[in-house]
């Protein structure tokens, strides 16, 4: 388990299946029993009991990491429990890529099950888009795949509708032909930079990267505690350009910034790169990510940053502390994609131009400082959404795999999505062993009726 919280509760027993059959015999047990049990892919979740059963059944799907290209290249079969790196080794050996994380011990399931934001996204779209099949094992315990023609409902709403349908053993995802290097600058600027730095990334969302789709970045700052140090960490990723001598047009302007020791700019492969962000997220903190999403806006950019430092005071003396604010640009041609193959169940069709999905990447170190970190960013979303509301720019939409316990996802998909997940969700687990207040109860679930936020500190964490 990645996060300290997860990895604080105790499963009664844990099971590390090899093949669909032993799914089945594990869920029919489980249910036969009334046991509460969780399904663990790559476990990077961050509130407890998300992919670790409190008392219940862990079911770890590390042993179903295969990867096998199909003999066409055109697909690859890539099992439940696979990690990107896992993906990214096998496919790059044999000139192909795939849409996936941007970590390597991210796993394939929570990811794609979530959304899935890529560096590759603007000219392929999501990870959940270029699944063309599901293996699933269902919650009464039938092995089957799902296309988009054998299954159409299902097919549309395991694109985003997370653990709610059953265990998901293989993704079958789209390949591409890809040299399998990118082009990376990681450029480490200075705070007193901070409003260039934010009219540099506006500019790069609404002018630049339409017109070149091969970009893919993001733009984290911090405060980081072991430095005690505020810091803009840039990683600019380029998927098809590779003169490290001259940065593609898109990204210039950031080059006219100067930039602090240990920035460089390299050609390297995919799996490399994961491994090295991965090193600046390592396991074993207390982490809280949550985020909001709203149409590109370098006023509302400004009013976050300026939030953040007020929230920063009341959690900077805190030992360890790493919060972070972080902002994904997505790029409008990413929701042309999500119209494909039937389209899919997040709700963001009606997305007209460029969006930022903020989130914050809030770690701690003790148990004791939890309370106080939920209080402070729970005050400071309440104040970005009067900011955003204010300038009109707020979309309901709340990326799952970047959402806190407290956050309503799926009322984010919009009602009539919601109304759709809720209706094939019941029709494939009639008694509720995968709803919530059922035996696979944790993490973001279709039927949850979203209380105070207060109670659903409660409930989850
Ligand atoms: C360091 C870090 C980097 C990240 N980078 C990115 C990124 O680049 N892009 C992005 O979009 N997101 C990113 N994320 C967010 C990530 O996508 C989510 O946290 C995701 O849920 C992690 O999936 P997992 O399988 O590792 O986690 P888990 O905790 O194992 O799973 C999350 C949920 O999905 C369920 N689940 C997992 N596998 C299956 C399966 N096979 N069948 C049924 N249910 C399953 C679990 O039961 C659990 O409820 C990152 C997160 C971290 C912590």
């Amino acid at each position: 388990m990645w996060d300290a919280k997860q990895a604080e509760i105790i499963p009664a027993c844990r099971v590390e299946p090899a093949s669909a059959e032993e799914i089945t015999f594990i869920l029919k047990t489980v249910i036969e029993h009334q046991c509460n049990f969780a399904i663990k892919g790559g476990g990077h979740a961050r509130h407890a009991g998300s992919s670790n059963a409190d008392n219940g059944v862990t079911i770890d799907l590390a042993k179903m990491n295969q990867v096998e290209i199909a003999s066409d290249r055109k697909t690859v079969k890539v099992g439940g429990g696979a990690v990107w790196l896992d993906v990214y080794t096998a496919v790059e050996a044999e000139g192909l890529m795939v849409i996936g994380g941007r970590v390597g011990d991210v796993g394939v399931g929570g990811l794609t099950l979530g959304g899935g934001i890529s560096f590759f996204s603007g000219r392929h779209g999501w990870a959940c888009d270029s699944v063309i099949a599901f293996e699933i094992v269902l919650p009464d315990g039938t092995f089957t795949k799902i296309t988009q023609s054998s299954n159409p409902d299902l097919f549309w709403a395991l694109r985003g509708g997370s653990n709610n349908f059953g265990v998901v053993i293989a993704f079958h995802f789209e390949t591409f032909e890809h040299p399998g290097k990118l082009w990376r600058a990681t450029r480490l600027h200075k705070w007193e930079d901070v409003p260039e730095l934010l009219d540099m990334q506006y500019d790069f969302q609404v002018n630049q990267q339409p017109k070149d789709l091969d970009t893919g970045t993001f733009f984290p700052y911090g405060y980081y505690a072991a430095y005690d140090m505020m810091l803009v960490p840039f990683t600019l990723v380029h998927t098809a350009h590779d003169d490290i001598d001259n940065p593609p047009e898109a990204f210039k302007k950031f080059f006219t910034k100067d930039v602090m020791d240990g920035s460089k700019v390299d050609y390297n492969s995919l799996s490399n790169i994961t491994l090295d962000i991965q090193q600046s997220s390592p396991p074993g903190l207390r982490v809280m990510y949550k985020t909001v999403t709203y149409r590109a806006s370098r006023e509302l950019d400004g009013k976050i940053l300026d939030l953040y430092l007020e929230a920063l005071e009341h959690v900077k003396k805190i030992p360890g502390i790493i919060p972070v604010v972080v902002f994904h640009p997505v790029a409008a041609e990413v929701f042309k994609k999500m119209q494909k193959n039937g389209g899919n169940p997040l709700g963001l069709d009606d997305v007209d131009g460029p969006v930022t999905v903020m989130q914050i990447a809030w770690a701690w170190t003790n148990k004791e400082d939890d309370e106080l970190n939920y209080k402070v960013t729970k005050r400071l979303f309440e104040n970005i959404k009067v900011e955003g509301d204010k300038l009109g720019v707020m979309h309901r939409y709340i990326y799952q795999n970047y959402a806190w316990a407290d956050q309503d996802v799926f009322s984010g998909y919009g009602e009539e999505n919601l109304a759709r997940l809720r209706k094939i969700q019941k029709s494939v687990d009639p008694n509720g062993a995968f709803a919530a207040g059922g035996l696979n109860g944790g993490y973001f679930k279709v039927n949850k009726v979203m209380g105070s936020v207060e109670g659903m500190l409660r409930d989850e964490l």
